[in-house]
């Protein structure tokens, strides 16, 4: 006898969206969650007047397909992110207003930013989304970081400023952090860089009105009492061939089957009785999370719309890497949103608040003039300083990770199943791979079941 069919640990989307698949089928359900609330990464926080903004993950793209049709089901609505006018760079001193694709570059730059993009692209195109280990070349490829790559093809200056920028916006994670292999991976999962980078027509075109984290909580609640427990972090899991036994601080479930529907990093602190075999657990030791803070300025109105700007900023010169427009669908004020991301964030998080608020704001003084002088509202999460989440958007594989150890990121050891962003093909590392990654671990629970 077991409490229920299928214990699912984390409450976020990739947990929850699995535990829906579940119960529609009429399996029961626990699902254990560590914090006091729902929606993990996604995190939804508002100004000191009840403006909604989102302090974790926020945009969603049209190809996000099954994201976007689970903010449907739930009833939720998105509107577009604002995204008319030119964006600004900031390098070496020099704020540059483009309107092209060129992101302010000196026409060399630009040439060469390109370049490297095709060819970058080229390299992606073989890769295997399935199994990236099994690549052409991927041992080859796998062996490199990104950075050995940049650098060994190029030595155009600014061109490099521009990837290791757009890295960490994209990655909150070095160049030299991940491997070349990683990179192309990620890369095609999400249909190419415009498609990662973009706004209009990529991967921040829509926003949820009300914030992402609805999404977990119409799910939690359309679940029904009883069966998403909070405040139950989950330390051990006990498995043998007839059932599985879940510990969390406060009691145990027993159940047929286990989801893991958490990061790979912290899945690897669990404690696992027999103890996983030495792939899954080498794995999980290097898989870390990136890292970001991430800040909401707000003034009474969107200002640089008057002056035809968008709101996009890239910054090459210091630690606030990329803003956006971020105001509220009502437009009621003007809200910029800021990342201090990878190596910067590991800077900022040894400033205190106010130093970060003080150089954020200096930053958008140089970027927008001394109307963004005077916000009426800062607030900023500090993702690394998270226990149940270590760091952000994700988790990436370091040189020869995915070939020596890739294949035990989604394997499912005997009645254990992996699921989160992380494990996803398609749009791995986002809120559609997390969704994805929780039908991907229900199908196979289903399949297992008699
Ligand atoms: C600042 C930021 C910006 C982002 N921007 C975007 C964006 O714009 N668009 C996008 O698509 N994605 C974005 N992301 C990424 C996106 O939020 C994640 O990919 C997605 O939410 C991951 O969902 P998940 O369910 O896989 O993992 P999580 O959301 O991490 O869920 C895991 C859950 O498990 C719980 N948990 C952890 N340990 C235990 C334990 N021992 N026992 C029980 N429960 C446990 C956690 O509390 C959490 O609720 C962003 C993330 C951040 C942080």
């Amino acid at each position: 006898m077991t409490d229920c069919d299928v214990v699912v640990v984390g409450a976020g989307l990739a947990g929850l969206a699995a535990a829906r698949r579940l119960t529609a089928t009429g399996l029961r359900v626990t699902v254990l969650e560590a914090r006091d609330r729902v929606a993990g990464r996604n995190l939804g926080g508002h100004l000191a007047d009840g403006v909604p903004v989102e302090m974790g993950g926020q945009w969603i793209g049209r190809p996000q397909t099954e994201v976007l049709k689970l903010v449907d089901e739930l009833g939720l609505e998105t509107f577009p992110t604002y995204d008319r006018g030119d964006g600004v760079t900031l390098y070496r001193g020099k704020v540059t207003r483009y309107s092209d694709e060129t992101f302010g570059l000196s026409d060399d730059a630009a040439v060469e930013v390109g370049r490297l993009q095709q060819e970058l692209e080229a390299l992606a195109e073989p890769v295997s989304l399935s199994s990236p280990w099994a690549s052409p070349d991927a041992a080859d490829v796998d062996r490199r970081t990104l950075d050995e790559w940049l650098r060994a093809n190029t030595d155009d200056a600014e061109a490099l400023a521009f990837w290791n920028a757009v890295v960490p916006a994209l990655f909150s994670a070095q160049p030299a952090e991940m491997s070349l292999l990683h990179f192309l991976f990620y890369i095609k999962s999400g249909g190419m860089i415009d498609s990662l980078v973009a706004t209009t027509g990529g991967a921040q075109e829509l926003r949820v009105v009300g914030g992402t984290h609805q999404i977990s909580e119409r799910i939690a609640a359309e679940l029904g009492d009883g069966i998403v427990r909070l405040g139950s972090p989950v330390h051990t899991i006990v498995h043998d061939d007839d059932h599985v036994e879940v510990v969390f601080d406060g009691g145990s479930s027993t159940a047929a089957r286990v989801v893991v529907a958490v990061p790979p990093t912290l899945a690897g602190r669990l404690r696992y009785r027999p103890a996983l075999p030495g792939s899954r657990d080498g794995l999980t030791q290097q898989i870390p999370m990136g890292s970001v803070i991430k800040i909401q300025v707000a003034y009474p109105t969107p200002f640089w719309r008057d002056a035809g700007l968008n709101g996009f900023a890239f910054n090459l010169d210091d630690e606030l890497g990329v803003t956006l427009d971020n105001s509220p669908v009502d437009g009621r004020c003007g809200v910029l949103v800021g990342f201090f991301e990878g190596a910067h964030a590991r800077t900022a998080a040894a400033w205190t608040p106010d130093e970060r608020r003080a150089r954020a704001v200096a930053s958008l003084v140089t970027l927008y003039g001394p109307a963004a002088a005077d916000p009426i509202d800062y607030v900023e999460h500090d993702w690394m300083a998270e226990e149940f989440t270590r760091g952000c958007y994700g988790g990436r594989l370091g040189a020869g990770v995915w070939t020596q150890y890739g294949s035990a990121l989604s394997e499912p050891i005997g009645r254990l199943h992996w699921a989160g962003a992380e494990t996803s093909d398609v749009w791995n590392g986002y809120m559609d791979g997390a969704v994805r990654s929780g039908y991907r671990a229900a199908a196979e629970v289903l399949a297992a079941t008699p």
